[in-house]
């Protein structure tokens, strides 16, 4: 599971600042659901092989009062879910009463916390920081965020523990006999340095394993109704297995004679009827599910316009490489005209994914629904499917003998050879000279020539490039 980790501190000591910095901006989705404060952010970092969420939890300085109490058991919220909290204080301003309330606060927890100092660049880090020592922690760690300085260090420190547990299942590498029926994920065969013959064998048993869907969208799109559906469907074998409040629920289900694992973001098994009161929507649940699914089914409401929150959880689902089928609900009962004018909405604002396939449900009525499991196969297919260095190296060769790439500095660009360097998404290294300057017009001609050509559907593919001058 990828773990979370939750940026906690009054306002003001560098939150924002350093959580741009874990992730580069790239995919901030600022939280704007009903229920939610506003200035909550979540994002998905990468640093060096880690992978991680990181939430910024806004301001809270433990005094809140009114509104401000409302928002702070957000973050509060937020602290629960997360595997790690790093507490921001400031090395300029010192120690304030408002550190104090949060870190008490934070010892009532029992997370696994990180003191951060912030901001020590150009003054004495180790005087900064005896201030600090008051709130009783067993160490600090001195950054300044706005230089990039002890962020990496840091990191490495909180992340540690999620590492080895990763390392464990890759062991082996030293010629030492790997059982095959350990390797469960993608990352795992890749990881293993199998020959040729063993990956194979390892990939096929991979494609006949349950495949992890997840169903995500915002409140009120269905979700809950369209896992009902599913899961009250007489073609589908539902087991039950206890769940945590805190997780998605894993629901392994079969059909068809195909296994899959629902990863219910909605907490419908959770629920004893459905007027339980439940949080409706937790965003971390969201990522988390996003990122342990294989195939990522989006809900959206044919009722609503297409919002802000839809756009960032497609373009966290696209980030992540995951496998992609979007549903479009509420189907039912639709004029002609309105069902026309959704379809011109979404082709112009979800045309950027063209790899998806798109169906029109009904989770109510069922309409549609069963319709749903073919892309979902299909995408899953798609992402998982073995291709040879050889087939990778031939498209290559055609796409370039079709349209060469451009000249840079004088010198015509050239494509050598091609390999796979991963599963779900599908990735492509491609080794060239000058390759890494390709424009990226260029690169989306190749993405474009290996789907067609591979026959992908579903699933994003992402080309690396490695220049050998
Ligand atoms: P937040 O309210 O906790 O999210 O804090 P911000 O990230 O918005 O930062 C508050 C102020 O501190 C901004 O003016 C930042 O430019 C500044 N700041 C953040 N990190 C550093 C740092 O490492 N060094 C210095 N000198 N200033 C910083
Ligand atoms: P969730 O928050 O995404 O789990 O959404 P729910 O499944 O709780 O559905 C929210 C509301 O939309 C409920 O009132 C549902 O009855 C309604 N709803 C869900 N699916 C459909 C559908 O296919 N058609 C119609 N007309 N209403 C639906």
């Amino acid at each position: 599971m990828i773990p979370v980790v939750a940026l906690v501190g009054r306002p003001n000591v560098g939150k924002s600042t350093l959580f741009n910095r874990l992730t580069r901006t790239r995919d901030a989705l600022v939280a704007d659901f009903p229920g939610l404060t506003r200035d909550r952010k979540y994002g998905r970092a990468q640093l060096e092989e880690h992978e991680f969420i990181v939430i910024d939890t806004g301001g809270i300085d433990g005094t809140e009062e009114g509104v401000e109490t409302k928002m702070a058991e957000q973050s509060l919220a937020a602290i629960e879910e997360a595997d790690v909290v790093l507490f921001m204080v400031d090395g300029r301003a010192g120690l304030t009463s408002s550190d104090e309330a949060i870190a008490a606060h934070l010892r009532s927890r029992e997370k696994p916390t990180f003191l951060v100092v912030n901001k020590i660049d150009g003054i004495d880090g180790d005087s900064a920081c005896a201030d600090f020592w008051k709130l009783g922690v067993d160490a600090m760690y001195q950054i300044a965020a706005a230089q990039n300085r002890g962020v990496t260090a840091l990191m490495e420190r909180a992340l540690a523990p999620f590492a080895e547990s990763l390392k464990e299942t890759t062991e082996g590498e030293d010629g030492e006999l790997i059982d095959l029926t350990d390797l469960n994920t993608v990352e795992e065969i890749e990881n293993a340095n199998l020959s040729e013959e063993d990956a194979e064998a390892a990939y096929k048993r991979l494609q006949e394993q349950p495949i992890k869907m997840a169903i995500i969208g915002r409140p009120n799109v269905g979700k809950s109704t369209l896992t009902n559906r599913i899961l009250g469907e007489e073609r589908v074998v539902v087991y039950d297995m206890p769940g945590t409040t805190r997780d998605s629920i894993y629901i392994p289900m079969e059909r068809d004679g195909q296994e899959y694992v629902l990863i219910d973001t909605a907490g419908v098994r959770r629920r004893k009827n459905m007027s339980m009161a439940v949080e409706k929507f937790s965003v971390i649940q969201t990522l988390k599910a996003i990122e342990d699914a294989n195939v990522v089914l989006l809900i959206i409401d044919a009722r609503e316009n297409i919002s802000d929150q839809d756009l960032s959880l497609l373009g966290f689902a696209l980030n992540s490489g995951r496998s992609l089928v979007i549903a479009v609900n509420k189907w039912d009962g639709l004029d002609n005209d309105v069902k026309d004018r959704v379809k011109s909405e979404l082709d112009r604002r979800l045309g950027f994914v063209d790899f998806a396939r798109i169906h029109f449900i009904s989770a109510l009525h069922g309409t549609g629904v069963g319709h749903l499991y073919e892309s979902v196969i299909e995408a899953y297919q798609s992402a998982t499917k073995r291709i040879s260095t050889s087939m990778l190296t031939r498209i290559m060769q055609m796409a370039q003998d079709d349209h060469q790439p451009p000249m840079i500095r004088g010198r015509r660009v050239k494509l050598k050879y091609a390999h796979a360097g991963g599963y779900n998404p599908p990735i492509v290294v491609i080794h060239g000279n000058q390759v890494n300057e390709l424009p990226g017009s260029y690169k989306r001609y190749l993405m474009n020539y290996y789907r067609k050509s591979l026959e992908l559907m579903g699933t994003p593919i992402r080309i690396l490039f490695q220049s050998s001058d």
